[in-house]
């Protein structure tokens, strides 16, 4: 989508610090982080939140978390890890493009603000 600036982080328009990626997804380290290792997970493909998603999109959202546990992985999370997802201005949602936070290296705490 021409003015999401999701999309023009995966297709190279906007430089991130990228940490994996492949023809479906692109991990990249969140300018704002909210832990020691804060990483946000894209599919390329632009999908608006969550709540767009439909069965088309079964086989992208399953090869998104493998990419993510893959991301856990390499980035040595062994001690544990918390994937979010916000949905929607109530979900505290501020980019229009499904995303997903990988947060970790510290304690995080529940219940989330
Ligand atoms: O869940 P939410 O929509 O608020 O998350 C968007 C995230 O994208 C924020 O954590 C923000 O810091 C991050 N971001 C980024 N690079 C950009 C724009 C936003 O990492 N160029």
């Amino acid at each position: 989508m021409a003015d999401c600036i999701f999309c023009k982080i995966a297709s190279g328009e906007i430089p991130s610090k990228v940490v994996y990626e492949d023809n479906f997804v692109m991990a990249f380290h969140d300018i704002e982080p909210q832990a020691p290792t804060h990483i946000v997970i894209i599919p390329r493909e632009h999908i608006a939140s969550l709540d767009h998603v439909s069965d088309s999109h079964k086989d992208l959202l399953g090869h998104i978390f493998l990419s993510i546990k893959k991301v856990a992985k390499a980035l040595d999370l062994k001690d544990g890890y918390r994937v979010v997802s916000n949905c929607g201005h109530l979900g505290g949602q501020t980019v229009s493009h499904i995303h997903f936070h990988l947060l970790g290296g510290r304690q995080l705490q529940w219940p989330p603000g």
